[in-house]
């Protein structure tokens, strides 16, 4: 479906739960007040949502959360959304921390595809970012999910002051079909005590170190990531700069919150609850909210502006 602005959307991110078993400085450092669990949205109507929202032309989705695999019934909702006639692909975002558990299980159901963010490879600042001594368990389930030929994806948020790890991060790339994709922080929840490191100084960078890299055309996934080859790597440098590089014109995604609201626009507060209607089975009027939320999306984000920025919810609760 197109929005008032002529853009096609086709993406929505589901966010599965809001709980995580990390507790990232930028994202939620100290916890959040936890969601009784019968306000979550169950698999089923998870899956009932986005069955309308397939009618609607959304043809991909993102599971994440929270942390979608601290819901241990993960695996089997990608397996149902990948039943829904209409959807072409699921995929799934998660901090890794589970994936040696739960690989195996989602090659079985047939995920599309696999981001694992991570933002540095030192065992202490990893600790230091994340709450959690845990970077031995994210890189033992890259390892695992490489077992599978699923295409991974490796989420690099920087932050000013620490960005030189970014060499070690890219490295990663070089012997092993994955990519490595450098996102901006941006300005929500805790996010906003934090800089932007500009993805143009990660380029320049690359560029510094490794010559002329070749812009790559065809699609990698769903986003707005730009993508270069490096000569010599088997993996590509993906670059995701909504602060620098606003890429607004191109949004294809609306978001389902973990609590049944729909969001329009990151930036923006204004969110649309159809848990109640789902609840109830009346699902025509959950193809209008869903309709609702597409005729909504603003034309852009405001992160340059944050006077009009009226989202005031931490990442987690959005769902990244
Ligand atoms: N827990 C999962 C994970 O970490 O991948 C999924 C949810 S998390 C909110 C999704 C992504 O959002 C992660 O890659 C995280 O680094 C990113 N993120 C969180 N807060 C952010 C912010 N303020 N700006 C940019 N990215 C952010
Ligand atoms: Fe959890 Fe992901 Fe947020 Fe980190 S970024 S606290 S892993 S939801």
């Amino acid at each position: 479906m197109q929005d008032t602005y002529g853009r096609k959307v086709d993406y929505m991110r589901v966010s599965i739960t809001d709980r995580c078993n990390l507790r990232c400085r930028y994202c939620m450092p100290e916890g959040i007040s936890r969601v009784p669990m019968e306000e979550i949205l169950t698999l089923e109507e998870i899956a009932a949502v986005c069955t309308q929202a397939a009618g609607l032309g959304i043809r991909k989705l993102k599971v994440t959360g929270g942390e979608p695999l601290v819901r241990p019934d993960c695996p089997k909702l990608i397996g149902m959304l990948k039943e829904i006639p209409g959807i072409e692909q699921v995929t799934l975002t998660s901090n890794g921390i589970l994936l040696p558990e739960f690989a195996e299980e989602l090659y079985q159901v047939g995920v599309d595809g696999v981001n694992v963010s991570l933002d540095t490879l030192d065992a202490g600042e990893y600790q230091e970012i994340t709450g959690y001594d845990g970077l031995d368990k994210v890189l033992s389930g890259i390892a695992r999910m490489e077992l599978y030929p699923i295409p991974l994806k490796i989420n690099v948020v920087l932050r000013p002051g620490r960005q030189e790890c970014w060499q070690e991060l890219l490295e990663l790339a070089r012997d092993r079909r994955l990519d490595v994709r450098f996102i901006e922080m941006m300005p929500i929840g805790y996010g906003k005590n934090f800089e932007a490191v500009s993805n143009d100084w990660v380029l320049a960078r690359i560029r510094e170190q490794y010559g002329e890299i070749d812009r790559e055309w065809e699609p990698h996934g769903n986003g707005p990531a730009v993508y270069y080859k490096i000569p010599g790597f088997q993996g590509s440098v993906g670059f995701i700069s909504a602060i620098h590089g606003k890429f607004c014109s191109q949004c294809n995604r609306i978001r389902l919150t973990a609590l049944g609201q729909l969001k329009p626009c990151l930036c923006y507060g204004e969110s649309i609850s159809l848990r109640e209607a789902v609840r109830a089975g009346r699902m025509e009027e959950v193809r209008a909210l869903l309709k609702q939320a597409i005729d909504n999306k603003p034309e852009a984000h405001c992160f340059d502006n944050q006077n009009i920025m009226t989202e005031t919810r931490e990442m987690v609760r959005i769902g990244g």
